[in-house]
């Protein structure tokens, strides 16, 4: 038998084989999400092959690029024909929380599973904007953490963190197509679902903070040593954060102010834990100055040049403001940068890393937040060379992954994880990765900024 008939041959078992397994997936019940909030929820897609997509015009939808690749598909608008195979789902919310109160109590079903989860509204959000965030935990489900944001206009922002599953929802319509509806898309997905091109290292952040380098060239210590200092550093430090945006970000999503509370919501619960005691309080979201930030000649090449000329350090003292917090809506492909800190301004890019083969950073929740995370990290003193990483064992091909703290260089996909390393046993890290120890010491003295006039 010639070896071009042998490789015919095995080709042609190969494709039957293929076939007998296309034909013997089991249809999934793609009508049930893996969340939903009974009787608020509705479904959209996937659906029954009765296409509600063709009937309206939701315009570009934002979801992850390593969910389209997982789903077999990158046009969700011809999905009838495979739509049990799309890891993700698009529902619409009908007024979660008809009545913000402090305590709330509302009824989800995970993975089939019906539970009632208590939240409680979170405190980092002193604003009477009709946004609100609120915390709590899956009841049986040990370290379950939940972290929501709600807005007017049915925009709900969820995070569900679990012991081996990370679900996010959010909404995916841009602001043009979404201020035509009361019944925004929102996505529904796992992060186990998301595939990340794991041979492609992003550069994560711009900041050079070498152990040598903290404290000399990053923070202006000479302004902020003359202060009185008699907070100890497990007293809780309340920073006042000012979030700004351009014309770009102010698109993408449907309401930015929403988003960046989400976004926000996060970092405090990470910022909030008992070893670092710093409380994010958001003094604004503000958009007043969107034009002079997208119009500024380096918010391409350097947007955190362009957040600080247009935002000086005295008007954020004047507005009794520390640090200013910049998402950027800008893809800043050529600096090889997704965010940049300095002493009172950072820059957090919010736009998927458009270059390379679905590069890891796909502008997704989650990887959103960990950008900014990060940066408000350096902010508050912690460095690449205090990060840690670990292994955990898991269902993988090699048995186990490998888990990286915040503030890690590099951005790695579902592996980079929110937390800051410690010696506290509690979380990850050691005497040497204690980043949650260099926050401590700063903590204080960023809380102080606001006084000074430099
Ligand atoms: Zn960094």
């Amino acid at each position: 038998m010639s070896l071009k008939k042998i490789f015919s041959t095995k080709l042609v078992l190969l494709v039957l084989l293929l076939l007998v397994a296309v034909i013997a997936v089991p249809v999934s019940a793609t009508d049930t999400p893996l969340f939903s909030i009974p009787g608020k929820t509705t479904v959209v897609f996937p659906n029954d092959g009765v296409s509600m997509f063709r009937s309206v015009d939701y315009g570009p939808l934002d979801i992850p690029e390593g969910l389209l690749v997982s789903s077999m598909s990158d046009d969700i608008s011809s999905q009838s024909s495979n739509a049990d195979e799309a890891s993700y789902t698009l529902v619409t919310f009908d007024d979660v929380i008809p009545v913000r109160s402090n305590s709330i109590s509302i009824p989800i079903t995970l993975y089939g599973i019906d539970y009632t989860i208590f939240l409680e509204k979170m405190n980092f959000d002193p604003l009477n904007d009709g946004i609100d965030s609120y915390q709590g935990s899956i009841p049986g489900i040990d370290n379950s953490v939940v972290i929501i944001t709600v807005g007017d206009d049915n925009i709900f922002y969820g995070s569900i963190q679990l012991p081996d599953d990370y679900i996010e929802i959010y909404p995916v319509q841009d602001r043009d197509h979404s201020l035509r509806t009361t019944q925004l898309l929102h996505v529904i997905y796992s992060q186990k679902d998301v595939v990340y091109n794991e041979t492609s290292d992003v550069s994560f952040c711009g900041v050079d903070s070498t152990i040598d380098g903290i404290g000399l060239n990053f923070h202006n210590d000479d302004v902020i040593s003359s202060l009185s200092n008699d907070l100890g550093e497990y007293d809780w430090a309340y920073i006042n954060v000012l979030v700004v945006t351009d014309t770009e970000f102010y698109s993408m999503v449907p309401n930015w102010k929403v988003s960046a509370q989400q976004y926000m919501a996060q970092a405090n619960y990470y910022f909030q834990r008992p070893d670092i005691k710093v409380v994010l309080s958001v003094i604004d979201y503000d958009d007043s100055k969107m034009s002079d930030i997208s119009n500024h000649p380096s918010v391409k090449t350097q947007p955190w040049g362009s957040v600080s000329s247009v935002y000086l350090n005295n008007a954020l003292s004047a507005r009794n403001v520390d640090i200013c917090l910049y998402l950027g809506g800008y893809d800043v492909a050529q600096d090889d940068y997704l965010g940049y800190a300095m002493t009172r301004h950072a820059w957090a890019q919010m736009k998927a890393r458009s270059w390379g083969w679905f590069s890891p950073y796909d502008g997704s929740a989650p990887s959103r937040h960990c950008i900014i995370i990060h940066e408000l990290g350096h902010m508050l003193r912690a460095s690449h060379d205090y990060a840690y990483s670990w292994d955990v064992q898991d269902g993988s091909f090699w048995g186990y992954s490998t888990k990286y703290s915040v503030m890690t260089e590099g951005f790695r996909g579902s592996n980079h994880l929110c937390e800051f390393s410690s010696s506290n046993p509690s979380y990850h890290g050691d005497a040497f990765h204690d980043n949650a120890k260099y926050i401590r010491l700063a903590k204080h003295n960023v809380s102080r900024y606001r006084n000074s006039v430099l």
